[in-house]
Parts: C-alpha cells; structure tokens; sequence
C-alpha cells in the first residue's frame, strides 16, 4: 500500500508534502518521511507514527527546498521504525527514493551489494533499489534507473531524486502513480485526492512506464524505452468531498452520503423501466459467471450471485481473488470474469483478472477510483461513482456495489429477455430515499450500542441474500472495534457456532419479510433458549417484537432491495460500537486501505 507525493515548483515543498501525505495516510500510516532538495544536498526526515505527530517535529525547521518527495508507509518488509521509513537513500546521500510495492527478490539483489560494498542499513526489501541506482550512476539518472529496474521482480511505484538533478523520476510496475500538472509546477502521487488543491489535470502512468517530472515539462517512455502518449484526465471530485465536513470521523460521513451516492450512481441508468448500462459484452453468450474480489468487495460479490442467478439464471461462482489467480483456474468459452474493487488497484483482484484474460475470459470491473489500473486492464467497466472513500473500513463503496450489481443483474435479465417486475424497477428509483430512512433510525442504534459494545464477541445471522451482509456487519464491526465477530447464514449455526452463545455473546439478525423468515425466526428461538442476547433488524416489527427488546425497523421493500437497506444498521453498529470504545475509527490498526499488496 503506502501513498508516495512528490513535488517540484516555486514554491516550499514541504508543506505541499506534508498536507499530501496527510491526505494519503489511508493507504498506510506506520511510519512516514520527506527528502528536499536545497544547495545540492539531500535534506531527509523521518519517523514512526502519523502525519499528526510529524508537523510538530522542530527539525522541520531545517528541511528546506523547492523539490522533494514524501512517503507514508504501510511495512511489509521490516517493522515499522525510524529506521524502515522512507525515502531511503544510497551510501552517499546523493539518491534518494520512496516505494510503494514487494521486491520479490531483493534478498539476492542485496546479497550481491553488500558483497560490493554497500551499507545497507534497513530490513525493508525497498532500500535496494536506490543502492542500485547508485551503483548503476555514472552522471545519467535515468539511464540508471532502467538497468535498476530491469533487475526487479515484483511490483513498485518509485519516486526518485537526486542531489544535483531538476527533476523527479517516477516509474510505475503494479503499484499507482499519477501526475499532476500545475503551472510552472509539477505534482506526484499515488492518488489524486493527495493533489486535488493544487490541480485537476492528472495523467495516470501506465504499468511499465517511467516518468521524468521537471518544473514545467514531463515526458514518459515506456521501460522498454519507447516514448509513451500522454492522456490528460480531468478529475472532477472537489475538495468538499474530501473533509470530514463536520463528521467526527470520515467513516460517519461516509456512511451518512449513501443516499447520495446511490442516487448519483442510478443517475442515467434506468429510462423507460429499462436498465442502460453501457457495457461491451452480449448477455446471451455468457454461459457463466465468476466474481472475483477481496474483503468487503467479497461480500458484495457473494450478495451478486443472489441477484444474477435470481434475476437473469445465469450461474455464478464467487472466488477470492488471492486464490483465484494462484488455482490455474478453470475458464470456458462464455466465461465472463467480473472483479470488483473500491480503488481498482486491489493487487490480487488486478491479477485475477490479469489471469482471467490470459486464460481468453471476458472481463468486467466494477470499480470505483476512475482511470485505476483495474479500470483500464478489464474489457469493460461499471463505475459506481460513490467518490472518495477515506475510511478505511468501506461503507458508501460497499452499497453502491451491491446496487450495480443489483443493476447489472437486471440489465442481463433484459438481455436474456427474462421479465423484470415494474415494482422492482420503482423500488430501485425509491433507494436513495429508503436508504434515507433506513438511516434515520440512527439513534436508537446508538442506544444499543451502549448496551453491546462491551460484549466479549457478536454474531451476526441471516438468510439468503442478507447472509452476505451477516458476514459484512461481523467483518465491519471486527475490523473497526476489535471484537471478535462473526457472520453465518442463520441456519448454519446450530452445526458449531452456537457453542459460543451465553449472555456476553449477542446475536444480530437480519430478518425481513421472505419466504425464509419463519425459518429465521425460529434460530432466534434457539438463541433466546440458550441466554444470548438478540437484536433484530427487520421490516416486519409488529411480528418480530414479541421476540426481542431490541428490535430496529428499516423500510419494507422487496428481498431483493433488502440487503442494501439493512447494511446501513450493521454499518452504524459498527460505528457507534467502535467510537465508544475510543477507536482509531478511520485507520483501524493493522488495516490500510487500496491494498495493493498480496
Ligand atoms: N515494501 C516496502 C516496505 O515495507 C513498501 C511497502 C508499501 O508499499 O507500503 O517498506
């Protein structure tokens, strides 16, 4: 992961840095440190810990200069430490550079230059590379550039300075980078949220491209030294969208957006109670379906193989992507492979549908970060549109996949001439409002988040097409508040996990109105029998109160709209549980966000 930030211009960098590291302290946040150039000498400073803690550093003072590059980090090689942070420099303090990415062989390649000579003071696999560099210097930086790279294997996005140069050099294999263009000044970043106040006009290097950035010019050669075009995007996020704009914390924000974002992302998409999506694949050829993912994503894929095989009878199979692509998977002819991925840089989804294509698969992404390496690897896209996501824990990202996935089952549906329910079609144009009110409830789950958030664990229990979403209450609520948690369909957990059940154990459950429900209602008999505590969200409360003191209404709709409408309960479960506890809510330990490292 990890987000990188390089600036050169007019201006003092470091506070330019500073603020983009700010920014993309997301992606990783053990650890973070700054080079600037000033008089011909490399000026560094680094330190475990967060940007917060770092702007009060008085050594600040002295790192001064108009060109610098920046690094948060998110260790994989080497723990987190003063000494691990990037940049790393060479044995002179003539180079330095900041990675994001594995180099996979960086034990032989360090092997070989410690034999030569070389202090190499740091356990991460990245320090090697600018030892490198240096090795390969000889007046040419970029020349010594590409033989370095040429000797990795893994991923990297690099930024790189040198002493004595005008210039960045950015090179870009997996890992994200783009440019920012300014006047008489030049941006890098791994993400463009981290440049957004000094420019629009972003250019996204491509996998095997190198970037040269002087103050008024770049150029980008491909790495096997051809000259590369340059696309300028606009970004058309504002700054709003990026603050917490009076949020405690951006997950809050986040979650409190959907009906928002859900109505930006129907925007255009149903006309005449038709579905139109623009998609370069022919419904009646796929023969099958495989949706590839990770985390919270997963989830939203599995609730995808309810709708598509509902809806439009087609067959789905639902794979992580870190295994997908190591199983030499199984592909056929009719095959469609759909990854999905909030930032589209997701290294494993990536190479799943890397893997995909190779083995001759249609594919599909359905992402939200426009332009990211997935959006430009997949033969077609459906952007979700639901903007910036901080928080790492995903919430908005989450239902705006399910409501595309929603809408893309419907649109196969259509394609396979199956019928579409006009109620449905209504439904969906009523979301942003249900999700409104769904969301409204707000307090009361505040309320029982008092009562439960010092329970030792918690289940979360459902049937069919709300089982996924069981699985996301228990992953939100584990990954934001640290209690152990877990997600079942309901009638599976009378095989094991009903051992665990006492009166410190409570039960969420999601039960709305469906052929299951008597079903789902006896489980919660068998809960109550054993001590354990229920709380019971559901859109039929008159049958369901007697049950359960804690009962949350959400709005009545159909089954199939109800997973959205009940993720906005387990989401705010989650939320109050974690702030009560007095949680890192945004940067939950261990965890970053665009994991774009296997
Ligand atoms: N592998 C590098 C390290 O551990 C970079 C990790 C990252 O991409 O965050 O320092």
């Amino acid at each position: 992961m990890c987000g990188i930030i390089g600036y050169i211009g007019k201006k003092e960098a470091q506070p330019i840095l500073i603020k983009g590291l700010e920014r993309l302290e997301y992606r990783g946040y053990d650890s973070l440190g700054i080079c600037l150039q000033k008089n011909n000498k490399l000026h560094i400073l680094k330190k475990k810990g967060r940007v917060e803690d770092f702007k009060r550093l008085p050594l600040l003072a002295n790192i001064q200069g108009n060109l610098g590059i920046g690094h948060t980090r998110w260790a994989t090689h080497g723990v987190p430490s003063q000494l691990n942070a990037h940049p790393h420099t060479d044995c002179h303090q003539n180079i330095a550079i900041v990675h994001n990415g594995i180099i996979e062989n960086y034990q032989l390649l360090k092997n070989v230059l410690i034999k030569e000579g070389h202090k190499i003071v740091s356990q991460t696999d990245s320090e090697i590379i600018v030892h490198l560099i240096e090795k390969f210097y000889h007046g040419d930086l970029e020349e010594a550039v590409l033989k370095t790279v040429n000797l990795l294997e893994g991923t990297f996005g690099l930024a790189i300075m040198h002493k004595d140069k005008n210039n960045i050099i950015a090179v870009r294999r997996g890992s994200p980078l783009a440019i920012g263009i300014g006047r008489g000044e030049m941006f890098l970043a791994s993400d463009v949220s981290a440049m957004l106040e000094h420019t629009r006009q972003v250019v996204y290097l491509k996998d095997n491209q190198m970037a040269v950035i002087r103050r008024n010019s770049f150029q980008i050669k491909n790495l096997d030294g051809q000259k590369a075009e340059k696309e300028i995007k606009m970004i058309k996020w504002n700054l709003d969208q990026i603050e917490k704009s009076g949020y405690k914390h951006f997950m809050e924000k986040e979650i409190f957006e959907q009906p928002e974002t859900i109505k930006d992302l129907l925007r255009g998409k149903i006309k005449n109670n038709t579905i139109k999506l623009s998609l370069n694949i022919e419904p009646e050829r796929i023969k099958r379906i495989i949706i590839t993912a990770c985390g919270t994503s997963w989830h939203a894929a599995l609730v995808g193989k309810y709708f598509i095989e509902h809806f439009a009878r087609i067959p789905v199979v639902v794979d992580y992507a870190s295994e997908f692509r190591y199983r030499n998977p199984i592909i056929n002819e009719g095959d469609l492979v759909v990854g999905i991925s909030q930032s589209g840089e997701t290294a494993d989804t990536l190479e799943a549908i890397r893997e995909a294509k190779k083995k001759g698969a249609a594919t599909l992404g359905i992402i939200n970060v426009v332009g990211s390496t997935i959006s430009q690897a997949v033969d077609s896209g459906i952007f979700i549109h639901a903007g910036p996501e901080i928080g790492v824990a995903s919430t908005k990202a989450f239902t705006a996949q399910l409501t595309s996935l929603l809408l893309f089952a419907l649109y196969l549906a259509q394609g396979n001439n199956l019928k579409i329910e006009k109620a449905l079609i209504l439904e969906l144009k009523q979301l942003p409002n249900q999700i409104k009110e769904s969301l409204a409830n707000h307090k009361e789950i505040k309320a029982l988040a008092k009562q439960f958030y010092k329970s030792k664990g918690f289940f979360f229990l459902a049937r069919g097409v709300n089982t996924p979403i069981a699985l996301e209450g228990a992953l939100k609520l584990k990954e934001i508040s640290y209690i152990p948690a877990e997600g079942y369909p309901a009638g599976e957990m009378k095989h094991g996990p009903i051992a665990l059940i006492d009166k410190d154990f409570p039960t969420l459950f999601l039960a709305p109105r469906s052929a299951t429900l008597n079903k789902i209602i006896s489980n919660m008999q068998e809960i109550k029998a054993r001590k354990g505590e229920t709380i019971i969200v559901t859109n039929d409360p008159k049958r369901l109160k007697r049950l359960s003191h804690s009962v949350v209404e959400v709005p009545l709709t159909s089954e199939w709209i109800s997973p959205i409408i009940n993720t906005m309960p387990v989401q705010l479960l989650a939320y109050y549980i974690a702030d009560l506890k007095g949680c890192n809510i945004d940067k939950p330990r261990n965890l970053a966000k665009s994991v774009t490292v296997e």
